[in-house]
């Protein structure tokens, strides 16, 4: 179905400032005029559930979390920011195999499967989007995905 995004990302961003229970800023950088895009609306809804989830377990107190929506040619870029531990280069990409879990230690005290991303992916992929991450390690981390747009589409006037 189409949706608008900037709504529907608003809306997501939302649920989780009203639920939650930790010391987390949210920074939304995201554009108040309408982008439509064609998408599962269960399917990214979960895709950003888990991002979402992920930078609060990993936030430290006080952290801030930033919300970005990019809007290019043919695609948008979605990105979510914390403020947390990070994720060694050697494991960016693996974060997005089943089960893998950067630390298990860790991981384990903070609950999870380690299938969030792997769920995230297929998903994303299925849209014809692509997904990635990029992190600092003890300075945090950034989950970013696209989703095809077509900007010929919203020149209906
Ligand atoms: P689940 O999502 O199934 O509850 P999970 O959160 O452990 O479990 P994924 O969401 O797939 O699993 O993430 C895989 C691993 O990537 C995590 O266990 C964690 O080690 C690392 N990771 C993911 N997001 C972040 C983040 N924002 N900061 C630091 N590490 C992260
Ligand atoms: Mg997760």
């Amino acid at each position: 179905e189409w949706v608008d995004f900037p709504i529907f990302f608003n809306r997501i961003i939302d649920r989780f400032e009203f639920t939650k229970n930790q010391n987390v800023t949210f920074i939304r950088r995201i554009p108040k005029d309408a982008i439509f895009v064609e998408i599962d609306e269960d399917k990214v809804t979960q895709v950003l559930d888990n991002i979402i989830s992920n930078a609060m377990k990993y936030s430290p107190e006080g952290g801030r979390i930033t919300f970005q929506v990019k809007q290019e040619e043919s695609r948008i870029t979605i990105s979510v920011s914390d403020e947390g531990v990070g994720i060694p280069k050697d494991n960016l990409t693996k974060i997005f195999d089943r089960f893998y879990r950067v630390d298990r230690a860790r991981s384990r005290k903070l609950g999870g499967t380690g299938l969030g991303l792997a769920i995230a992916k297929e998903m994303v992929t299925a849209h014809g989007g692509e997904i990635w991450a990029e992190s600092v390690e003890g300075k945090g981390t950034t989950i970013s995905f696209t989703l095809p747009y077509d900007a010929a589409e919203d020149d209906w006037s």
